[in-house]
């Protein structure tokens, strides 16, 4: 059981409310994509789910517990700055099992990451500083580090913003993989996006924010059979039509901003 629910939470930074009254409940080992334009309060949302901030009212719970502070029972990936520049990637990960699994002994820690880097695809890499590897393999590092510590819940802030598309693709079906193993323990996963092909291909649900305040404005059930590969789903039905209302509703919600006096800077950048 690793059930997160949202209980009509508000957040405001100051004056400026960026989330008004959002509830929503992921059941357990659902994956769910939270869509929405730049600006709309996702990154905001995510921060409230890993304890980062707290909301101005309403309350989130894990497994009926409230969310407090930041904990070990959420692995949390985010676009940059994951990775501590100045440890190994072997050194970063051992650090997070260390505070996950005291106790251990160093070797043991050693070897554990060792196998999470297996992983990923970057066993050879266990001595190389963050800096030394390219965007992708530092975001498969952050994805093993997340992953060792064995969290039922994990936290993606755009982890695939930064990268090429053939890089991104890769790492999709990387963590989709990651994600299916187990089976009976499937993580919950709370994956934030503004790409809509992005959000079918992984999602079980697609949350949908909108903009000014951020509030949902439409849960979209992803009827596609997993594994997804990724040329077969663009030419099927489901896709096609699921696609082009989630594109219709941002593109909505974006003209009905710019109606109301944005400005096309400000709300087109994440699109
Ligand atoms: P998204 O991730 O959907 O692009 P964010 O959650 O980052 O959106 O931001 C939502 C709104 O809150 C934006 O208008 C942004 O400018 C504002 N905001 C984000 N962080 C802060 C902050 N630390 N202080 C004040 N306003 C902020
Ligand atoms: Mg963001």
């Amino acid at each position: 059981m690793h059930e997160i629910a949202i209980n009509n939470v508000s957040y405001a930074y100051g004056s400026h409310e960026v989330l008004r009254d959002v509830t929503f409940t992921a059941e357990a080992g659902e994956f769910i994509c939270l869509l929405g334009p730049s600006g709309c309060g996702k990154s905001t949302l995510l921060r409230l789910l890993a304890g980062l901030d707290l909301p101005t009212s309403g309350g989130i719970t894990l497994d009926s517990t409230p969310i407090t502070g930041p904990g070990l029972d959420r692995g949390v990936v985010f676009q940059d700055y994951s990775l501590f520049p100045w440890m190994t990637t072997g050194q970063n990960i051992v650090l997070a099992l260390e505070q996950a699994f005291p106790g251990k002994k160093k070797s043991e820690y050693r070897e554990i990451a060792q196998g999470y880097l297996e992983m990923v695809g970057l066993g050879s890499a266990v001595d190389k500083l963050p800096g030394q590897l390219s965007g992708g393999m530092r975001q498969r590092v952050a994805i093993a580090r997340a992953f060792s510590i064995n969290a039922p819940v994990l936290l993606m802030d755009e982890p695939f913003g930064a990268l090429d598309a053939i890089t991104r693709a890769r790492l999709q079906d990387l963590l989709l993989t990651l994600w299916q193993q187990n089976a009976g323990e499937r993580k919950t996963v709370f994956f934030v996006t503004h790409d809509v092909e992005e959000a079918i291909l992984l999602a079980s649900r697609v949350v949908v924010l909108g903009l000014n305040p951020g509030a949902i404005r439409g849960v979209f059930t992803v009827e596609l059979p997993r594994p997804r590969v990724r040329q077969e789903l663009y030419l099927k039905e489901p896709f096609l039509v699921l696609r082009d209302r989630l594109v219709t509703l941002l593109h909505e919600n974006i003209l009905s901003e710019l109606e109301a006096g944005e400005t096309v800077a400000s709300v087109g950048e994440g699109i």
